[in-house]
């Protein structure tokens, strides 16, 4: 039996006395991150050398002992250390470049803290230390495992809510003896190469129509008034309706294609982005392709399916999926085609499934086209620059 980590969140509810005590545990994690990001940048300015974890954690140490920083004493110490460990791996990842430079955080953004020891859910309460008779959960849904550490959030909205992250034994799906090639695009969230679709959000369209429009009446309130406030918070709660609603659609979606296949095939988004116009809607949907893709991609680990991302440009739609001909002049508008070469008809997006599915085959056994990830990206980059806004119109949907 292999086990895997899951993260369940739950809404919970302090009494008056916890929101006081979790509101300094907000603030002294913000503090203690802010404060040694700056001694860190400050180092660096004086003379080029770098503080790490247990340089940050020592002078944390003495800072407690001072008189003026003697309230960091009133929260979970360990928080305060997993405040510092969270800010080293910040760095860590911008020297990977996995990401931009660590930035002050924001009393006015969403809060969150990491409890990472010593945590428990008994019955509808959540016990953490400080904390031991217990904040009321609604736990909606049961918890599997065993808690490996916590993260309390408040939303901008005022809302609280516990992610916790288990480890949890994990016996995978059976296999099912079929592979799928997966497309996706922005009326459908996904078309499968057997033919099947998933449509996007069915509420999503009319939901965004709305936040344009709270987006909009928040422009014209007057800066600091009241009335502003108020419709900062709607916004927020709105950004979260609309967040939570397509969170649910695609784990659905993904549970069910990685249940019902052993091998699933995909463009990499990176790619496909490289080669796309850009407006609202895409970027709405650019930010639920990527966490798709994501949860394709863990739920497929966890289940020893074959999961392969096509990083490489390859003319998926414009490909007969029969005879490999390929229709140069296709373009967006084109919706059904028929096979110069072999007469097969195809419907567009199945047929690029298919493609997609054909060469995530050819990658599986070894003889695919996948390249190295720099070639990739400099071959994706020039076709992007070369490109007139026609032809890049139609390699985008290529
Ligand atoms: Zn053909």
């Amino acid at each position: 039996m292999k086990t895997i980590h899951k993260s369940y969140k739950y809404r919970i509810y302090p009494s008056e006395t916890q929101a006081v005590l979790l509101a300094k545990h907000f603030g002294s994690c913000r503090f203690v991150f802010n404060r040694f990001l700056h001694t860190r940048k400050e180092q660096y300015a004086k003379d080029k050398t770098s503080l790490n974890y247990y340089d940050n954690a020592a002078a944390l140490t003495e800072l407690k002992k001072t008189a003026d920083f003697e309230w960091l004493k009133e929260v979970n110490s360990q928080c305060l250390q997993a405040s510092l460990k969270n800010l080293d791996t910040a760095y860590k990842h911008f020297f990977k470049q996995q990401n931009r430079f660590p930035h002050f955080k924001s009393k006015y953004d969403r809060q969150s803290f990491k409890v990472p020891q010593n945590v428990s859910l008994v019955g509808d309460k959540l016990v953490l230390p400080k904390f031991r008779e217990g904040i009321k959960a609604k736990v909606h849904r049961e918890m599997e495992g065993k808690i490996l550490f916590a993260t309390v959030l408040k939303s901008t909205t005022g809302k609280y809510y516990v992610s916790l992250t288990c480890e949890v034994a994990h016996s995978p799906h059976a296999k099912t003896g079929k592979s799928v090639g997966v497309d996706t695009g922005i009326k459908e969230l996904a078309i499968l190469s057997d033919g099947s679709s998933y449509e996007n959000i069915k509420s999503l369209k009319t939901k965004l129509k709305r936040l344009k429009y709270v987006q909009r009446q928040l422009s014209k309130k007057q800066k600091g008034s009241a009335a502003r406030h108020r419709q900062k918070r709607k916004l927020g709660v709105l950004h979260e309706k609309i967040s939570n609603s397509r969170k649910d659609y695609l784990h659905k979606v993904s549970s069910e294609i990685v249940k019902n296949h052993d091998i699933i095939s995909i463009e990499d988004l990176a790619v496909k982005n490289i080669l796309k116009n850009h407006c609202l809607s895409q970027a709405m949907s650019d930010v639920s392709l990527g966490a798709f893709y994501a949860m394709l991609e863990y739920k497929a680990a966890w289940h020893e399916r074959d999961f392969v991302k096509i990083d490489r440009f390859f003319p998926s739609s414009k490909s007969c999926s029969v005879c490999g001909w390929v229709k140069e002049d296709l373009t967006l508008s084109i919706r059904k085609w028929e096979c110069a070469a072999c007469g097969a008809h195809h419907e567009r997006d199945v047929n690029a499934a298919k493609n997609i599915l054909q060469e995530g085959i050819k990658i599986l056994s070894g003889c695919g086209t996948q390249s190295d990830k720099k070639q990739k990206r400099d071959e994706a980059l020039s076709l992007g620059k070369s490109a007139t806004p026609e032809a890049h119109k139609s390699l985008a949907y290529g």
